[in-house]
């Protein structure tokens, strides 16, 4: 079916309104109870999994994994959330972790005005509507409440959650609209899927009593039970399963991080916001000063004309870094667009075909034609192109030194790391300010320079290609107002310069500037929006920049997770962050999540064949 048209984008709920109640126009039932729903959710499903108590039990630091199946509206999520934090008051860094499903998402708008209902979950209603992901079919993490609540949301069918999500629930909430009007959420092979992501002592809680749920469910493993059902409603189930329930505390032993890039800083950030503590290691004297050193650099990717597995994974971490770097807006962030123009023949091409192939949800992208263009540039364009409403420009470097101010993390900076070596347990990390780092867990991340650290490093395929950017004088270029990206990049002025390039030269390992690359940044700029460069003469001579080397695997995916060495058969604990490419503040902050996850033993943000497509093992050849 490869010809096919594939559509990221999903159907909405349909929704009908009655007394300011929703309902659901595909299954022809509602969404919660028309008596209270707020209450209907903490007898049935908080209650009902006696969640009150047990969050309140739990070791300080440990986290709680809820799944559900139908997010809907979000209210039972936003219950959970509420309750997490009020039976864990202070400063405990114990994470929830919720991993819910939707077949059919409301839209943003529906979502505001259907949790307008609930004043009391205000707070977390607001915070939720602003990191709503756009309907993008597959897996969306939300980071919430500072990180102490993380949402994996798979838009989806529930048997392709269950089958490409990995985690393990402490406690379930059943909510798929009644077993008659929607018995899809409620096959046999579901219920199977469910004990299987289940943990010794979890349980579940539904608003159904209906006897063929309770066998299938008893079937599965669960000791079920019927209770007293909510309002109106006689009875409903919960059921548990046998077993202590192990707590979940992640060790507190130091995660070291070598390279503090984009890579290593949104990660040592994530590990440390979860309470860990990490040292982070780097030869420069801050962080940032390599190849996330450039003044300005643009947020994109480039989607392919197939949605598959390669561009669900560029798609998923451009909106999720989107949601990343929120907080920083107006700091090192400056969400103004991104225009990616077809400014050659052959990508106005690749761009019919795009959008002839896929519809992709409106906050993500959609096609301008020049008129448009323009109207967004603030300066003449004369191609079509895709509009990223919600991409932008950082600052990398500022970006680098703010994420890595913590608390938890120790900095270490002028510190050149010669090797690392397996000792018992340990990896040890030699340098030349004195003793080894002695770590169970050993991330590198060092851009470029990581295959010289790794074992079999020669072998890996890994790449270095030479990138020179240009910094434009603002006063003598017509800059625009927001980001364009096309065979090069340029972006809107910062101060009194805007950055424009970078040459993308392979086998040149020249870390110098030179004339020639800017001669070649300015006549591609010129070329791709001469509107920009006017009848300016600027000398490239006269123009001031910088080099860096991005490091890029052999199937310019990115990679991140554990590295075994050849043949999959070296110790543990060594991990790599990195392969971005010249995507590094694309990939950064969802792979640094993706990494977390799996140092902590937490669910993973990602499905599993994407995991298998960043794992670094491959980069060794077979
Ligand atoms: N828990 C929700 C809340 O707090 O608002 C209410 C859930 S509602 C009763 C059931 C949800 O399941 C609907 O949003 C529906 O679209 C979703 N759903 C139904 N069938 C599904 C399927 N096969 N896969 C995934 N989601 C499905």
């Amino acid at each position: 079916m490869a010809d096919q048209p594939v559509s990221p984008a999903l159907e909405p709920a349909e929704l009908r309104w009655s007394d300011g109640v929703p309902e659901s126009v595909q299954f022809g039932d509602v969404y919660f109870s028309r008596d209270d729903g707020l209450a209907e959710t903490r007898h049935v499903f908080l209650d009902g999994n006696n969640l009150p108590q047990r969050f309140r039990a739990l070791p300080a630091g440990s986290h709680f994994v809820i799944a559900e199946t139908g997010f809907g509206t979000g209210l039972n999520f936003l219950s959970a959330w509420k309750e997490w934090l009020d039976q864990r008051p202070g400063e405990d860094k114990g994470i929830l972790h919720f991993v819910s499903v939707e077949r059919y998402p409301l839209t943003r708008e529906d979502l505001a005005r259907a949790l307008e209902l609930w004043p009391a979950l205000s707070d977390q209603a607001d915070e939720l509507i602003r990191h709503y992901p756009p309907l993008l079919k597959g897996t969306h993490r939300l980071v919430l409440a500072g990180g102490r609540v993380r949402l994996t949301l798979y838009f989806g069918d529930v048997l392709d959650a269950w089958q490409a999500l990995d985690f393990q629930a402490d406690a379930w909430f059943l909510d798929g609209f009644a077993p008659a009007k929607n018995p899809d959420m409620w096959l046999e092979q579901a219920i199977k899927l469910i004990r299987q992501h289940s943990r010794p002592g979890s349980t579940l809680a539904t608003f159904t009593a209906v006897g063929r749920i309770r066998r299938a469910l008893a079937g599965a493993g669960f000791a079920m039970a019927k209770v007293p059902g909510f309002g109106r409603k006689r009875d409903m189930l919960t059921g548990h399963l046998d077993g202590p329930a192990p707590a979940s505390v992640t060790g507190d032993e130091p995660i070291v991080i070598v390279g503090a890039g984009i890579a290593g800083t949104t990660l040592a950030r994530n590990l440390a916001d979860r309470g860990l503590q990490v040292i982070l290691l780097d030869r420069a004297r801050e962080p940032g000063e390599e190849a996330s050193g450039n003044p300005q650099g643009a947020l994109y990717v480039k989607l392919g004309i197939e949605y598959n597995a390669q561009t669900e994974l560029s798609a998923t971490a451009l909106a999720f870094s989107q949601r990343f770097y929120q907080p920083w807006q107006g700091q090192f962030w400056h969400p103004t667009g991104l225009l990616q123009l077809a400014t050659t023949e052959q990508e106005a091409d690749r761009q019919r075909r795009f959008l002839a192939r896929n519809r992709y949800p409106e906050q993500l992208l959609k096609p301008v034609n020049p008129e448009q263009a323009s109207e967004l540039a603030g300066l003449p364009v004369e191609s079509d192109g895709l509009w990223f409403p919600g991409s932008g420009w950082l600052e990398p470097a500022r970006a680098c030194r703010t994420l890595a101010q913590h608390d938890n993390i120790e900095r270490r900076f002028g510190h050149q790391v010669s090797h690392i070596e397996r000792q018992g347990e340990h990896w040890l990390v030699h340098h030349d300010q004195g003793e080894p780092i002695r770590t169970l867990r050993l991330v590198v991340a060092g851009g470029h320079q990581s295959a010289s650290l790794l074992p079999e490093g020669d072998r890996l395929r890994l790449k270095n290609i030479r990138g020179q950017i240009s910094s434009l004088p603002a006063a003598r270029f017509n800059l625009p107002d927001i980001v364009i990206s096309g065979t090069k990049y340029l972006n809107p002025a910062h101060g009194d310069h805007a950055v424009t390039g970078a040459t993308f030269d392979l086998h040149d390992d020249n870390p110098s500037e030179t004339p020639e690359s800017h001669r070649h940044n300015l006549q591609e700029l010129r070329q791709m929006l001469p509107a920009v460069v006017g009848d300016d003469t600027v000398q490239p001579d006269t123009l001031t920049g910088r080099v860096s080397f991005r490091c890029t695997t052999h199937d310019y995916q990115p990679a991140a997770g554990p590295l075994s060495g050849a043949g999959g058969s070296g110790p543990p604990g060594l991990y790599l962050l990195g392969g971005f490419g010249s995507k590094g503040l694309a990939w950064a902050p969802l792979l640094a999540e993706h990494l977390a996850d799996c140092l902590t033993g937490q669910p993973s943000c990602l499905p599993a064949h994407l995991c298998r497509r960043v794992q670094p093992n491959r980069l060794y050849p077979k």
